[in-house]
């Protein structure tokens, strides 16, 4: 894919959980199209930095950042600086994500917690203290959350997962409405199967030709498919969508 259309020139990007799949690509797609990326991540700082030099690669800007995003008070400082730092925030995404899988009845409340503070509060946390910062960028905010096609339609053994992202998209229309008057807007994009760490390892070779049996366009979905459209959304063409769920799913909810 070659767009190198700028359309995001000037623009100050922050990419919670940029550091690896999905949040990866989404860094390297916004950098394509000119924004400066913060490349946040929890844990794996040597990750991130590579985000960051695919970036560099791609004829982009970016720095790393380290939160983590289930930190309600680091979040808000965080953000503050690197408000500071960049000069303001126009596009915030929030794709940092966690999933533990397991039956109900085994499911420990610590797990519970970890996957609804990490997927729902994140987005909460990062979203309070960009708002400022969101309502005065330039040409109108962007924030677009990364959901999932389970939080649309459930899936057994992922219960809190799709609690969580049920719960983004609540929370992303409810932003959408209270932000709209300044035409900051706020999308969710719900991928369907998609090939990265998180999926990696649940994977035996049977059950993927039964997963692709059921979607449409016949393959797992890549990182770029997703970040292709978050590019969308956090740009100028994208001015007037609000409240959205743009499903990347290959058809296997439709
Ligand atoms: P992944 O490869 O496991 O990467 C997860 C990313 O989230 C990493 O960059 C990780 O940072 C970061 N992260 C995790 N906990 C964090 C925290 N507390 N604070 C800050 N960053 C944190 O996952 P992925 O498959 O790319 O998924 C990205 C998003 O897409 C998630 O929200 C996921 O639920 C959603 N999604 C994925 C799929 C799929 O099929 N893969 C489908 C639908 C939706 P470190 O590198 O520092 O650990």
């Amino acid at each position: 894919m070659a767009i190198h259309d700028k359309a995001l020139d000037g623009k100050v990007a922050l990419v919670t959980g940029g550091s690896r799949g999905i949040g990866r690509a989404v860094c390297v797609a916004l950098a394509q199209r000119g924004a400066k990326v913060i490349v946040n991540f929890a844990g794996r700082e040597d990750a991130a930095r590579e985000t960051a030099a695919l970036c560099t690669a791609a004829g982009g800007q970016a720095v790393v950042a380290q939160f983590d995003v289930s930190d309600g008070p680091a979040v808000t400082e965080a953000i503050k600086t690197l408000g500071k730092d960049h000069g303001g925030l126009d596009i915030l995404v929030n794709n940092a994500g966690v999933a533990i899988n397991g039956l109900i009845m085994r499911f420990k409340d610590e797990q519970w917690d970890k996957v609804l503070d990490t997927n729902l509060a994140g987005a909460f946390h990062t979203a309070r203290a960009a708002a400022s910062l969101l309502l005065r960028a330039k040409d109108a905010g962007r924030i677009v959350n990364i959901t999932s096609v389970v939080g649309e339609m459930g899936n057994g053994g992922q219960a809190a997962y799709a609690a969580s992202k049920a719960g983004l998209i609540g929370l992303t229309m409810s932003l959408a409405k209270e932000l709209a008057s300044r035409g900051v807007t706020v999308n969710a994009v719900s991928p369907g199967f998609i090939e990265t760490d998180m999926t990696a390892e649940h994977l035996p070779d049977a059950q993927r030709a039964k997963l692709i049996e059921g979607i449409p366009l016949g393959r797992i979905g890549a990182s770029e498919d997703v970040a292709n459209a978050v590019a969308f959304l956090a740009g100028p063409e994208a001015s007037y969508i609000t409240g959205q769920v743009i499903r990347v799913n290959g058809g296997m909810l439709m």
